[in-house]
């Protein structure tokens, strides 16, 4: 508590990044980061502040001499039930993912009387560059994004287990659960009960959301250096993944300036994989003066590089064609031991995309026509080509929840044999009587 009071008067606010950078204040308006208000007017940083210090006074309180030997009246445990929750598609297609489970409750010896029992599944946004550090309200946002009122009003809950079940489709716009270096974004369930004592009923779980998008085609790249003939064509995959490798093939073509018996010859070329974050960090309403009232932020960004390579040989130059070519493949990747994130999108303030960065260096050499002299002729350029490349988690299963289709009747199997039909063969009552 001591650091937090030493931290709020901050007289001379003046936003800097970690790396030195200053941020840049914006309008949080125009860079449509302000998050969806339909299902969002309950929640409030205000709210969360409130429940918190309300959680730690009635820890506190069970601290004191008379109630330090009064048990618990019950407890509360998450079960989930459903798998992993993996929103399919880019943000803007994707039809989300199930979240279900059961609420247990445990009442100990004794019946209850609950006031209130309520779960609620939240975001928590949090950049890690603050307005005002030690804020709070500056510091993290949470917003619910469902609530289950399972108890309202006065109700005796009977000692024993009970049960409570709950099913939520998570929205496939939501961003997937993300820690970068300039900010997070985080899911809970959330549950709370209190009972007509005034005691507390708590239980928090962390739910990982993630993104998969789906790998399509291979995508060809065509990238030019003017004033130069050179072109320079990729071929990458549509998404890659963090922690796995991918192929890379490029072609050099317009190598070949015959008129003026030149060539360029490749020295030197290099990859790297860039992930660039930014944040955009609002101020609470108390701290918003600081950077010049409400409904602006203070915009950051970093870059950092997650791997990198440097060849000087490997590739298959042809200088016989008419304008010659250069063919070169090699294999890129995230290591899995590099910290990184997946690509996030603008909905809540943090971004996260991933670039692959390639770099040629290419030199000039004068070869006359039916003479094997080939003299360099000091020129020599660097062609740096940038491609976005979509980083998502693995498919996993791979399957959307609507395209699991339940069994149809075409699909139930043979039943066992059935019974055969006897024939009797005995004769009629009518028949005996007769003889
Ligand atoms: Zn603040």
């Amino acid at each position: 508590m001591p650091s937090l009071i030493r931290s709020f008067p901050v007289p001379h606010y003046v936003p800097y990044s970690h790396n030195g950078m200053p941020g840049t204040i914006v309008d949080l308006d125009s860079t449509n980061t302000k998050p969806r208000s339909t299902r969002t007017s309950r929640s409030s940083n205000r709210d969360s502040a409130d429940y918190s210090i309300r959680s730690y006074k009635s820890s506190k309180s069970s601290k004191s001499s008379q109630e330090s030997i009064t048990p618990l009246a019950g407890s509360l445990h998450v079960q989930i039930e459903s798998p992993p929750i993996v929103c399919y598609g880019p943000a803007s297609e994707s039809s989300g993912a199930l979240l279900s489970g059961m609420l247990w409750l445990t009442v100990a010896p004794w019946e209850i009387d609950l006031e209130s029992l309520k779960l609620t599944f939240q975001s928590t946004v949090t950049t890690k560059k603050p307005v005002v550090f030690g804020c709070p309200d500056c510091t993290s946002k949470t917003t619910d994004l469902n609530t289950w009122d399972f108890v309202t009003g006065t109700h005796p809950v009977s000692h024993g287990l009970h049960s409570y079940p709950f099913s939520y489709l998570v929205p496939g716009n939501l961003p997937a659960t993300t820690d970068s270096q300039l900010g997070s974004i985080k899911y809970h369930l959330s549950a709370r009960g209190v009972t007509n004592h005034g005691e507390i009923l708590q239980f928090a779980q962390e739910i990982k959301v993630a993104r998969s998008i789906l790998e399509g085609n291979d995508r060809n790249s065509l990238r030019i250096f003017p004033p130069t003939n050179l072109s320079a064509t990729l071929t990458l995959p549509s998404v890659i993944h963090r922690g796995g490798n991918f192929p890379v093939e490029m072609r050099l073509e317009g190598v070949v300036t015959r008129t003026n018996f030149t060539r360029w010859k490749l020295r030197k070329a290099t990859w790297r994989i860039e992930e660039k974050s930014k944040i955009i960090s609002p101020a609470c309403k108390i701290h918003a003066h600081k950077i010049g009232g409400e409904g602006k932020g203070v915009k950051y960004e970093d870059i950092k590089v997650l791997a990198t390579e440097e060849y000087k040989t490997g590739w298959k130059s042809d200088f016989d064609t008419s304008d010659g070519k250069v063919e070169f493949g090699f294999t890129a990747g995230i290591p899995a031991y590099i910290t990184s994130t997946d690509d996030v999108d603008n909905t809540t303030g943090l971004t996260v995309s991933h670039n692959l960065v390639v770099e040629l260096i290419v030199a000039e050499e004068y070869c006359p026509k039916n003479s094997k002299l080939v003299t360099p002729t000091g020129s020599a350029r660097v062609l740096r080509m940038q491609f976005n490349m979509n980083t998502t988690a693995r498919a996993g299963m791979g399957i959307s929840w609507e395209d699991e289709c339940p069994p149809r009747y075409d699909d139930v199997p043979q039943s066992p044999p059935t019974y055969q039909t006897l024939v009797c063969e005995s004769q009629s009552v009518e028949d005996l009587h007769s003889i």
